[in-house]
């Protein structure tokens, strides 16, 4: 689950990291009472969105004369901000972070991930940070520096000072920088966060290590035991189809692609995604209904992929073991029954109840291609879809 800004500031500063003071508004009104309650020469008006890359897009605007307020809130605020990690149709700005701006005399790099083949944390760090990370990274890797971070016990001591003197925080910095660095790496850990990420984090003209900028990722499977990050989810960020599926605790990822999927179990999704694309098709989604779904649950899953505008075909691949055939094609026939078919379906069964699923859907009187294997599966799909294709392309 992915925060913004403002909330990972909330975060960052109960574990003692240095952020700016700054108020989350809605509204230009906001905005502007906001500004009151503010101090100094400079403010920072930024677009919340679940997207970096901001900066460069216009969605960071510095104010001088706080009578810009208005103006410039009302320019961002629903606006559609397209930025290099937001796509092509950009994310629509509907809270805005005022902060007191900060005087800059260093922009660095710091952030979290998981280093799988390490088996722990790292904490990374580059001299050279603000907009540009991603290119330093690509061009020139070696100026990423990493320190493992050690679970139980935290970053050590003389790692957090290796870095610090890496990136040239000497004295009086130094005592700051490790302070940082440690509280960053607990905040990592303690709240099960997979990616925290300051970009940048300046040194400010007084001397202060501030954090100008804060991403947070956390743990899907560790939010049980973080109510208080719940209750940061912002759904208006996640994509609605998304949202819908994991309200019926199935496991679906949008893509781009037009054939939609319908499988069960994560492993077999993908080998079916993979095989898909080996014949020349490409996945408008990943959808795995799971073990124990219920027929009220594949219902709403083949409607998500009913719905979706861009599906061109359907592909049920289903492999019965817990999950039962016919529970599979009771919730085919129940969502057709509600929405229509207007696209080829192929409809690939094996296991637990096999027949019984393949009567329920042969009586159904719905237009099922049947498939004997995976591989069947997919060539008939691919070739159905370009079938309507080009007979669309003729008409
Ligand atoms: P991003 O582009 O989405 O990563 O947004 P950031 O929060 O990182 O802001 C982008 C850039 O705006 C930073 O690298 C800074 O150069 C600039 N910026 C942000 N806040 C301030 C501030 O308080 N003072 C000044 N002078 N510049 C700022
Ligand atoms: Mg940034």
């Amino acid at each position: 689950m992915k925060i913004h800004e403002y909330q990972a500031k909330e975060v960052l500063a109960s574990f003692r990291i240095p952020v700016p003071r700054g108020i989350a508004v809605k509204s230009e009104d906001e905005a502007e009472a906001a500004t009151k309650k503010l101090t100094g020469d400079l403010l920072v008006l930024k677009a919340q969105i679940h997207a970096g890359g901001r900066g460069k897009a216009g969605g960071v605007q510095l104010i001088k004369d706080r009578r810009d307020v208005r103006a410039k809130a009302r320019a961002l605020l629903g606006k559609r901000l397209v930025t290099h990690q937001t796509g092509p149709d950009g994310t629509e700005v509907r809270t805005l972070l005022i902060e007191e701006g900060s005087e800059i005399a260093r922009e660095l790099y710091v952030g979290i991930v998981v280093d799988r083949r390490a088996g722990k944390p790292v904490l990374m760090g580059c001299a050279e940070g603000g907009v540009e990370i991603e290119e330093v990274a690509a061009r020139t890797p070696e100026k990423i520096l990493r320190e493992t971070i050690d679970v139980p016990f935290g970053l050590h001591p003389f790692k957090a000072r290796r870095m610090a003197f890496a990136l040239g925080l000497a004295p009086p910095l130094l005592g700051k920088a490790q302070a940082f660095f440690t509280s960053l790496a607990r905040c990592f850990v303690e709240k099960d966060a997979s990616l925290v990420e300051v970009n940048p984090l300046v040194v400010t003209r007084r001397g202060d290590l501030v954090a100008l900028d804060a991403k947070m990722t956390f743990d899907d499977n560790a939010l049980y035991r973080h109510p208080e990050i719940v209750a940061y989810r912002d759904l208006g960020e996640e994509n609605p189809a998304e949202v819908r599926a994991s309200e019926h605790e199935l496991s679906y990822i949008s893509l781009d692609g037009e054939i939609g999927c319908l499988v069960n179990g994560a492993g077999l999704a993908m080998s079916t995604m993979d095989i898909v694309k080996l014949h020349g098709g490409e996945p408008a989604n990943f959808l795995d209904v799971g073990g124990g779904a219920t027929r009220e649950r594949v219902t709403e899953a083949f409607k998500i992929i009913l719905e979706d505008k861009r599906v061109k075909g359907i592909l049920v691949n289903i492999f019965g073991g817990i999950m039962k055939c016919d529970v599979i094609a009771q919730g085919i026939v129940e969502a057709v029954r509600e929405l229509g078919l207007r696209v080829p379906l192929v409809v690939r069964l094996e296991g637990t109840n096999v027949e019984k699923g393949r009567e329920i859907l042969a009586q159904s009187g719905l237009q099922v291609t049947p498939a004997s294997d995976m591989t069947d599966a997919a060539s008939k799909i691919v070739a159905a879809v370009r079938e309507k294709t080009m007979s669309g392309a003729r008409r």
